[in-house]
């Protein structure tokens, strides 16, 4: 088939209709107009020359006004009718100085009139003249009917806005994109912009305005807004176009719909860059976000964290269930993942709230699958360590809770890696990699639990038993020592007990803090040793104090799993009690909640003995959320510990404020004292008070010391009740 665009503009044989019911008069025409080069057709009357215009498409009509039947007016009117009729140049032939006919001629709508008798000459000249006319006219309308086709099939429109009269003209394609197929919508340039999407007004007006003052290349994609509110994405070009003087008159320019490419674009960055079965980010997109958190928190001097998580026995699961309620397990999962990533928005200092600057990412904090059972979680600007092990905990708890898979309870436990930019890597690559290594420690220390890296960790065998060494020379050159921090009745502001808190006095490297050293004596069994030395050392201390008049004061000592575990933990205490004469009410063990979920049975039969004991037995670092109630009302506990993290922002964020009532209204139900960790601030303290603390500890009071100077601030407050603390509270 002939495509519109290819049709030859003119016909080089044009045909001729002569319409007269006097056959000379036909003669004559027919012989002036055969010599013009034409090709004739006659009719006799009106009716004939409807049939005839129908069969053969002339390229003009020459037609008689008067003839009996239809008349020349009534037969250009019908003929103006006919398919093509509307486009054929109709000259009227009538009588001499008929200016009536002439004037009707006009009114029904003839292209031209030529008068009789007819002038050879004249005539062939006029119809040739229309006839160069109406190809022009034809051509110019196949043209645009080309455009047009070309534009409706690449989705484009083109415009032009006048830049004096601020008209708009925009083309029918253009219009259909935006919605608005009417041929006075968007007359103005004002009125276009309205059509753009509310967020990309500034960004479309900015573009425009710029192409104009520095006669630049318009080139921007944006969103556009049709009337039923559906959104386009379009992309438009454009340039200036100047005035005979150089002025710029107009912008020209198009617009293009790219909404499915950009869609098209869109599905396939998605199968790149997500996981199908979840839906999450992929690897891929992980790294990427990874090194953007890494280039900004350089930048800007923030820390970000990478947390590494593995499915402990995932593939048990999997092989027992089948792969199809493995792959549910992995979504629901993943759905659990999301919401406590959902809530991460919680870490953070308060001061961080502030808008971030331009080009800054907000702290946020995402999550990925990187493959198989392992997922990842990126913290942006975090404040410090115990923002990611509060998400840590976050994660193990929701995970504590069973799956439902096939008709039954599935228990799924995670184990956690965490790197921490600067500290753990400078790159991200090196934080994955590090983080790997700390999840696969987490593994090892029994799973269900989170590990920080350290570099401990990647230590060579050679470099590890170098400190294992040292650690182990450390116990027999005396190299630790311990310092302790007031624990502060918050009614009465007396000062009645201290936390026992192992340093190491390295002959390089300083006061060493147990963070840095206590895994490394976990997993080499030193902790035994260093703790039954702690323990030995905090209760001879207590029954110093106790001697210099400071009766009943009461040491927290920190245990170990590792100790918890031996068989002969109630011996070896009983022992330094016997050996120290310390009272057991005096001396207050601290466990924390990993340790006591465990083993159950033989936990809580621990528990007890060590109370038939007569010692305190206290829950460290509280508020992680998977112990659970019922489990806490069948441990003999006196007191619950108030994790740091908690009390750190608990003047600034809801969410930790609630917690806290919550854990001091639990615990008060079961009878136990609470204790907030780490106050630092006035503010701080008021808000424990108020929720009813009962205990507290923190910089606020006093910062770990040794006993020695500590000794003093003791006797001044417990025996003269007048010191910076009783002010202070
Ligand atoms: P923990 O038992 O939760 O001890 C409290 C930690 O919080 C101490 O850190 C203390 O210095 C710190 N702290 C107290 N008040 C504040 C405050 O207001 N702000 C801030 N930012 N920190 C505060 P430290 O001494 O570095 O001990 C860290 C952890 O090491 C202890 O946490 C405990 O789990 C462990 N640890 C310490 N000594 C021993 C020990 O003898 N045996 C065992 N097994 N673990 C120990
Ligand atoms: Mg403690
Ligand atoms: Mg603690």
């Amino acid at each position: 088939m002939m495509s519109l665009c290819d049709m030859p503009p003119s016909n080089p044989h044009p045909l001729a209709l002569v319409v007269d019911d006097d056959a000379r008069l036909r003669l004559l025409a027919r012989t002036f107009l055969e010599q013009a080069g034409l090709v004739v057709e006659e009719a006799a009357s009106g009716e004939a020359a409807l049939a005839a215009f129908e069969q053969r498409h002339p390229d003009i009509v020459l037609l008689d006004v008067t003839m009996p039947g239809m008349d020349g007016f009534e037969a250009c009117a019908a003929l103006r009718r006919l398919p093509g009729g509307d486009r054929t140049p109709i000259v009227m032939l009538t009588g001499p100085d008929d200016g009536e006919s002439i004037t009707r001629a006009y009114e029904a709508d003839a292209t031209d009139f030529a008068q009789k008798p007819l002038n050879g000459a004249i005539l062939a000249h006029r119809v040739r003249y229309l006839l160069r006319v109406n190809s022009t006219v034809e051509a110019l309308r196949k043209s645009e009917a080309c455009l047009a086709n070309a534009q409706r099939i690449a989705h484009m429109g083109n415009w032009e806005w006048n830049l004096t009269t601020q008209a708009f003209h925009l083309s029918e394609e253009g219009r259909r994109i935006l919605g608005r197929p009417e041929p006075d919508a968007c007359i103005t340039h004002a009125a276009y912009l309205q059509c753009v999407h509310p967020d990309d007004q500034r960004l479309v007006k900015d573009a425009f305005d710029a192409t104009v003052t520095q006669q630049t290349r318009l080139s921007v994609d944006h969103r556009m807004c049709g009337p039923d509110g559906a959104i386009r994405i379009v992309h438009q070009e454009g340039e200036v176009a100047c005035d005979a003087a150089g002025r710029p008159a107009a912008l020209v320019g198009t617009i293009q719909d790219i909404t499915e490419r950009k869609r098209a674009q869109e599905h396939l960055d998605f199968l790149a860059y997500y996981d199908s079965l979840t839906g999450l980010p992929n690897r891929l997109l992980y790294r990427d976000r990874l090194a953007q958190a890494v280039a900004d928190a350089q930048r800007h001097g923030h820390l970000a964290a990478t947390l590494l998580l593995d499915l402990d026995r995932f593939k048990l699961i999997n092989d027992t269930l089948g792969h199809q309620q493995g792959d549910r397990l992995l979504q629901e999962v993943s759905d659990r993942l999301k919401t406590c990533v959902r809530n991460s928005d919680s870490v953070g200092r308060p001061h961080d709230n502030r808008p971030s600057p331009a080009g800054v990412r907000d702290r946020s904090a995402s999550l990925a699958r990187l493959g198989g059972d392992e997922f990842t979680i990126l913290l942006n600007r975090i404040a410090g360590a115990p923002d990611a092990a509060k998400v840590a905990r976050r994660i193990l708890a929701s995970l504590a809770k069973p799956f439902h898979l096939d008709g039954q309870d599935v228990f799924v436990t995670v184990s956690i890696g965490i790197a921490i930019f600067p500290l753990d890597g400078e790159s991200a690559d090196q934080l994955l990699k590090n983080a790997d290594t700390a999840m696969y420690h987490a593994k090892q220390s029994g799973r269900n639990t989170y590990q920080f890296y350290s570099q401990s960790m990647n230590a060579s065998a050679g470099e590890r038993l170098a400190i294992e060494n040292r650690l182990h020379k450390a116990l027999d050159r005396e190299e630790f020592l311990l310092h302790y921090q007031p624990l502060v009745a918050l009614e009465t502001g007396r000062i009645i007990g201290v936390e026992a808190l192992v340093r190491w006095q390295h002959p390089e490297l300083g006061l060493v803090p147990p963070m840095q050293f206590i895994s490394i004596a976990e997993e080499t069994g030193l902790i035994i040793p260093l703790g039954e030395w702690v323990l030995q050392q905090a209760c001879a201390q207590a029954r110093a104090w106790h001697e210099v008049g400071l009766a009943g004061l009461r040491v927290a000592v920190n245990l170990s799993a590792r100790q918890f575990q031996r068989q002969n933990l109630l011996h070896v205490i009983t022992r330094i009690l016997l050996a120290t004469d310390l009272n057991p009410r005096c001396l207050d063990l601290e466990l924390t909640e990993s340790m006591m979920m465990q083993d159950g049975e033989s936990t809580s039969a621990t528990l007890r003995e060590l109370q038939a004991l007569g010692v305190r037995l206290s829950m460290d670092d509280f508020g992680t959320g998977y112990s659970s109630l019922s489990y806490l009302r069948r441990l003999p506990l006196d007191t619950l510990k108030i994790d740091r993290s908690f009390v750190k922002d608990c003047t600034v964020n809801q969410e930790d404020a609630t917690i806290i009532k919550a854990i001091v209204a639990m615990s008060h139900s079961l009878k136990l004292k609470v204790l907030a960790e780490g106050i630092e601030t006035e503010d701080q303290l008021a808000f424990l008070r108020a929720a009813g603390c009962d205990e507290a500890q923190g910089y606020y009071f006093s910062k770990p010391m040794a006993a020695e100077p500590l000794t003093s601030l003791l006797k001044t407050t417990m025996l003269e009740r007048r010191s910076s603390i009783t002010t202070a509270v």
